[in-house]
């Protein structure tokens, strides 16, 4: 059995709250790296077809035996191919690169508000979704008012919507919104992209205080909080560990602690203007 608990999304799909991010590992290493996580009980994998790795991780999926009910696949379609047919041939591209016959959760990487696009584009998962070829569909990167308009105008309240947070940005807002129309905020980035937050001296201090690393507390301060993570890791430790974080809790005073953190400065670009394609 899976150590990892589940949150059931809005349609009753059950994701697993942790699961494994595979951006910037290229397609053979993802087959390692995934293969690994599986051993350590991962069960959630979020890959990207702009990632390029879909068929190496794929091909983990079926040398590992787990049976497919029990694994929780994600995939994302990239920009370019936003539009509702474009997004229907990519779709079948990225299912036929991960060798399966569906996806758990399907997501429009970025809104790209400029292309005036994400509307038609999600139509065409709401049409993956009602073939059950995605199990559950959502976005990422849409701002509250990107899903403002999808709430008007689309039948589908998107399952989640996956962004950048971390304890140097906490998304509070965003996390708000999402819980008022019941969707899920799953992180990413969330440890930061490793080394500056993971070297902070509070984070230092509440690992010291628990007897865990850095990048544990900070993942438990995302479960606390309700959030989703994705933790990438190619070294086989920070995979164990990454996973080892369903046995201890922060308290009151260490949630304050690590709520002081926030810059408001992102990592990644701004969705609102991001438009690379
Ligand atoms: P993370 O916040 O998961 O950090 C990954 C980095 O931290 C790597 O350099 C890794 O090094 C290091 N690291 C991992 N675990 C530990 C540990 N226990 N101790 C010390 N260092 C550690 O960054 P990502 O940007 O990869 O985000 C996670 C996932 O989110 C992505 O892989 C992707 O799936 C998703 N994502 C989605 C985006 C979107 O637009 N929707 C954008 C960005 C990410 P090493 O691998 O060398 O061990």
């Amino acid at each position: 059995m899976s150590k990892v608990p589940s949150i059931t999304l809005n349609n009753g799909v059950a994701m697993p709250r942790l699961g494994f991010g595979v951006w910037q590992v290229d397609d053979e290493q993802a087959t390692t790296a995934v293969g690994q996580a599986l051993d350590a009980g991962y069960r959630s994998i979020d890959t990207a077809a702009i990632y390029g790795n879909e068929a190496g991780t794929g091909k983990a999926l079926a040398a590992s035996g787990i049976d497919r009910d029990e694994l929780f696949v994600t995939t994302k379609l990239w920009n370019a191919d936003q539009g509702h047919d474009a997004t229907l041939r990519a779709f079948d591209t990225s299912l036929a690169k991960l060798g399966l016959e569906y996806v758990d959760l399907y997501l429009i990487h970025w809104p790209l508000p400029s292309r005036d696009t994400y509307l038609d584009t999600y139509k065409a998962l709401e049409k993956i979704h009602a073939d059950g070829r995605a199990k559950a569909i959502g976005v990422s990167n849409f701002l509250p008012e990107h899903l403002e308009r999808l709430l008007g105008e689309t039948s589908v309240v998107p399952a989640v919507n996956q962004i950048e947070l971390h304890p140097q940005f906490q998304q509070g807002a965003a996390r708000a919104f999402h819980a008022r129309h019941n969707i899920v905020t799953e992180a990413w980035s969330p440890l930061g992209q490793g080394k500056g937050l993971l070297a902070d001296p509070t984070i230092a201090q509440l690992a010291a205080k628990h007897g865990r690393t850095p990048a544990q507390v900070v993942l438990r301060w995302h479960l606390q909080l309700g959030n989703v993570v994705i933790p990438k890791s190619v070294t086989p430790s920070r995979i164990a560990e990454n996973i080892d974080v369903f046995d201890f809790e922060l308290d009151d005073t260490d949630l304050t602690a690590l709520a002081g953190l926030e810059t408001g400065s992102r990592l990644g670009p701004d969705p609102a203007a991001f438009d690379v394609v």
